[in-house]
């Protein structure tokens, strides 16, 4: 038979399940969490030498959506936002309700992948599992901005995007995540052209606010750093505005949730 008919159809079976505390597909946070995939028997071997990657992608049958839909409104993200086709977006009512998440892999378990950043309720199939390999990284890809409407969403992306460029939790990038939401609040979105950055201050911070804002340092140069242990600050330039961050202090975990921006930061806007 040749695979050319649109009334063709596939069987796939699933090789594992989702255990998830997220019970409803409305409690999952965009950012995922903390899930375990169990293999089915049989399938074990197909894990040979897995724990030799740090990343993994999830393809799994999202059994719950709507499978009718081929355009909508990220309503999840911002209800203003306008309406986006299926294959635009990863919205997860489409004709094929394939679920693709890249997760970080945090140990195996016989049978067992414990892993983090997955996005799906518990009982979801998984249909596939395969490494993510850094040849497919590409650092300042062209995308739309769904921008969130909440502010503690846009923080939440953000922390993920910083987190899985930077992968550590430390002092400069919690700093950096900060002063991205600030700028994204003055500029939008940070993944722009026209948007230049200057990091005056720890290789961490710089690190961060290339990560988030996908600056690199030519074609275009968009980024410059002067490292320094004087001060943390980024200095954001577009349109001929120019928004300076300057930290008062270092922050802690917890007041990176609790403090207001003035408490953080001086900014200026000229
Ligand atoms: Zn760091």
């Amino acid at each position: 038979m040749v695979p050319n008919n649109e009334t063709d159809t596939y069987t796939v079976k699933p090789v594992g399940i989702v255990r998830s505390v997220f019970q409803d597909p409305a409690d999952v946070p965009i950012k995922g969490g903390e899930a375990r995939i169990e293999m089915f028997p049989g399938y074990q071997q197909g894990l040979l030498r897995i724990a030799e990657n740090s990343h993994l992608w999830i393809q799994m049958w999202f059994h719950k959506a709507d499978r009718d839909l081929l355009s909508v409104v990220p309503g999840k993200v911002n209800s203003d936002l306008p309406e986006y086709g299926v294959f635009s977006i990863r919205a997860i009512g489409r004709p094929n309700p394939i679920g693709l998440t890249l997760v970080r892999l945090e140990r195996v378990e016989d049978n067992l992948l414990y892993v983090s950043g997955l996005d799906a309720i518990e009982g979801t199939p998984v249909l596939d599992i395969k490494p993510y390999y850094e040849q497919e990284i590409v650092f300042s890809p062209i995308t739309p901005y769904i921008r969130p409407k909440k502010r503690e969403m846009r923080q939440e992306i953000f922390l993920k995007q910083a987190l899985n460029h930077h992968q550590e939790k430390c002092a400069g990038l919690l700093l950096g995540v900060r002063m991205a939401l600030i700028a994204d609040d003055y500029f939008g979105q940070l993944n722009t052209r026209e948007l230049k950055i200057t990091v005056n201050g720890s290789s961490c911070l710089a690190d961060v606010l290339q990560g988030l804002s996908n600056a690199r340092l030519a074609n275009p140069p968009r980024f410059r750093y002067n490292e320094t242990n004087e001060l943390e600050q980024s200095i954001w330039e577009k349109d001929g505005k120019l928004l300076t961050i300057t930290a008062r202090q270092l922050i802690t975990d917890d007041e990176f949730l609790d403090l207001e921006d003035e408490q953080l930061f001086i900014i200026n806007f000229e």
